[in-house]
């Protein structure tokens, strides 16, 4: 039996039984780990109001050799995160962030890159920084730290820089200019999906300033929108399928 303890966020939290929770959350230094949290659904639990997704805590728990499912001993809160579950948006937002952090974390690996980022966007959201730009900025840099982000920069076929827009075509992973994207796209024109130059130039930004910074510019929404079905082509051609949250949150804005 070896006890850890670590600076952790909560990914989710489901009931086992009438008495127990089960906690997933993130760590730096042990990525993804699962734990049980004895006695969370009881009365006077220790654990009362301490699990909620995206809060970050201290988390101690034991692992047994060869068993995947922790025991949690305690969970200290360091900062709440109330203020991503007091409404849908929020809630979908959250459940967003949490989506991606549960596909693309490993279990037992270090996570140091994707723990800051989830911290860090997590801190600008609950500071009240825009959800939507948050999302975009969450989302791109999961996909940049994963080595599957497309160059928002250059053409990767002819090398010439992206000027006036570039194209991913169907199916594909990476922009193109819209010469060697033209292929198969009829009377000359590109196939697949448009990206504009201000989208691009959003997508460069976006690469080296820091989520509070891009707040203080931020793109119209029509950037942001075509930054997002970028950044979610690409994902859903790399995990083959859709994050479940995206889904609910695709239907939720058509119904709106
Ligand atoms: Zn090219």
């Amino acid at each position: 039996m070896h006890l850890f303890t670590a600076e952790a966020l909560i990914l989710d939290v489901f009931d086992l039984h009438d008495r127990d929770r089960i906690v997933t959350f993130l760590t730096r230094e042990h990525g993804k780990k699962k734990g049980v949290a004895q006695g969370a659904r009881t009365k006077h639990s220790r654990f009362q109001g301490q699990l909620q997704p995206l809060a970050k805590v201290v988390v101690t728990w034991f692992e047994k050799e060869g068993k995947e499912l922790g025991r949690l001993s305690s969970v200290e809160l360091v900062r709440p995160a109330h203020k991503l579950q007091e409404d849908l948006d929020g809630i979908l937002t959250g459940s967003y962030l949490v989506d991606h952090a549960l596909e693309f974390a490993q279990e037992g690996e270090t996570s140091d890159l994707l723990y800051r980022l989830l911290d860090s966007t997590v801190e600008a959201l609950v500071s009240g920084v825009d959800r939507d730009l948050g999302a975009r900025y969450f989302e791109a840099w999961v996909l940049r730290l994963s080595g599957i982000f497309p160059s928002p920069r250059e053409c990767p076929v002819c090398g010439r820089p992206f000027a006036g827009g570039a194209v991913l075509p169907p199916g594909g992973d990476t922009l193109l200019c819209f010469e060697c994207g033209a292929g198969g796209g009829g009377r000359g024109g590109p196939s697949g999906f448009v990206v504009g130059p201000e989208t691009l130039a959003f997508l460069r930004r976006l690469g080296r300033e820091s989520l509070e910074t891009l707040a203080l510019e931020a793109p119209g929404p029509q950037v942001l929108r075509q930054a997002e079905e970028l950044c979610c082509r690409v994902r859903r051609q790399f995990l083959q399928r859709e994050l479940r949250s995206y889904e609910v949150i695709h239907k939720t804005r058509m119904g709106l």
